[in-house]
């Protein structure tokens, strides 16, 4: 909570809690302008998170900037997305990682970031004035849910275009062009645009822009990251867990959890990510013939099955060759083998964890149904993950199991592959 009020030095001097603290006031206003003249707008390449706030920002300081987004607007892509979910049709520029709103379009919208930054501050009121509930400004965990988010990103994009912006759909970057060094021209859908000041907000899975960009020696590295799986339980058995005998309790929302471990033994971290309470583990894939599954929620989180990412770390050195863009070409390969073991047309290959945990082939389900959205077939994730992910894996869901008792029960779904952390 921040109180403003006269006199805070001398208040704060006299309250001896370590609790209480003056907080400084920062400069939120912080981007000092340039001094020579633009010929051309700047473009900002990419509406997801980073695209959508810095063309925000640069709309407010007056620059009428243009976005080129590849995927579709989001009334759109969600028919797309949806459509694939069915029929495993795959669209190569719109789908659950492209588009507007970017990759976590079809997500909890968990406001999650491990930065203390004053300009969070300013993200969260503007998702505010844009429709999202104003709890998130004070609720420790907060969530949007894939169904509010997606007029949020609307809104946003409005008043972008209200103060003089432009933001294109169906609009892909393909190359660069430089004059002495300099850019002076971008190519996108083939059309040439003059520009001079670009913005590459692109997220974690437009490989082939990475390979567009490592080709005209645009400077990068490779990165660590990590894969596994998603887990499904009953939400019932987290919230348990969580609440103890009040997990009834109607003012409780579906429970939460976070889970590390660190294997001394394989020298790894085993984690869960990206959590979603009540949720779905939805098809996720953004290339041909490569399979990845991902977790979102509605607003509500009031389905059956709580999802969470189990994954190990991966860096750098586990993959080969030294290019930047190896660890690309390693998730390409998992997601292949994934793809493949499912059956093809994006059916996820998937295992209980009793049966994971003994190394053989599940034949029947529990209790528990998987939720993953294109379909699913009985497979050995053995096959499709490296094998030391798998032995940290079994060492990760023994010991989360101390934690939240009944994490290893038999009928826990895992569904492969998550590889875009
Ligand atoms: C299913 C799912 C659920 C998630 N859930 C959560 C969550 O609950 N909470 C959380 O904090 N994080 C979540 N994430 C992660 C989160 O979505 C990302 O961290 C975040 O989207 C990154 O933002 P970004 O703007 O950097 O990139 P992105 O969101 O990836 O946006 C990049 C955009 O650039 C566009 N683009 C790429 N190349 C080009 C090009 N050449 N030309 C034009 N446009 C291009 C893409 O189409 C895309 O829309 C989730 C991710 C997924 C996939």
């Amino acid at each position: 909570i921040d109180v403003i009020c006269d006199n805070e030095a001398k208040i704060i001097s006299k309250i001896h809690d370590k609790d209480v603290r003056l907080e400084k006031a920062e400069e939120i206003d912080s981007i000092i302008p340039g001094t020579e003249k633009m010929e051309h707008r700047p473009v900002v390449i990419g509406f997801g998170p980073a695209g959508i706030f810095a063309a925000l920002t640069l709309a407010r300081k007056g620059y009428k900037p243009i976005v080129y987004e590849r995927g579709e607007s989001v009334d759109k892509r969600t028919e797309t997305v949806e459509k694939f979910w069915k029929s495993g049709e795959l669209n190569l520029e719109s789908n659950v990682q492209f588009g507007e709103g970017g990759a976590g379009t079809f997500s909890d919208g968990k406001l999650t970031t491990r930065i203390k930054d004053h300009r969070c501050t300013f993200v969260l009121d503007e998702l505010i004035n844009a429709g999202a509930p104003s709890e998130i400004k004070y609720e420790s965990k907060a969530h949007v849910g894939t169904d509010l988010l997606k007029g949020v990103v609307k809104n946003i994009r409005e008043e972008i275009k209200r103060l003089g912006g432009e933001v294109h759909f169906d609009s892909k970057l393909e190359k660069l062009s430089y004059e002495n060094g300099k850019l002076k021209k971008i190519i996108v859908s083939g059309k040439e645009i003059p520009c001079e000041a670009l913005v590459l907000a692109i997220g974690h899975s437009s490989r082939d822009t990475y390979e567009m960009l490592h080709k005209e020696n645009v400077s990068m590295d490779a990165k660590a990251f990590a894969i596994g799986v998603r887990i499904e339980h009953p939400q019932e058995l987290i919230n348990i867990s969580q609440y103890g005998e009040n997990h009834k309790h109607p003012k409780l929302q579906a429970a939460d959890y976070r889970l590390t471990y660190q294997s001394e033994r394989l020298k790894r971290g085993i984690y869960s990510f990206c959590m979603c309470p009540g949720g779905v583990v939805v098809a996720a894939a953004s290339e041909e013939g490569r399979l990845v599954s991902n977790g979102m929620s509605y607003h509500a989180r009031d389905l059956e099955n709580a999802n969470s990412a189990l994954v190990v770390t991966i860096s750098p050195e586990d993959f080969e060759g030294d290019s930047p863009l190896r660890g690309m070409e390693f998730q390409r390969h998992y997601e292949e083998l994934a793809f493949k073991l499912g059956g093809g047309n994006y059916k996820a290959p998937v295992q209980l964890v009793g049966d994971f945990l003994k190394d053989r082939i599940s034949t029947k389900l529990g209790e528990v149904t998987p939720s993953y959205t294109a379909g699913y077939e009985f497979k050995e994730l053995k096959d499709c993950l490296p094998s030391y992910v798998i032995d940290a894996l079994k060492e990760g869901i023994y010991n989360f199991d101390k934690k939240i008792k009944g994490y290893e029960r038999e009928d826990a779904v895992l569904t492969g592959i998550e590889t875009r952390t």
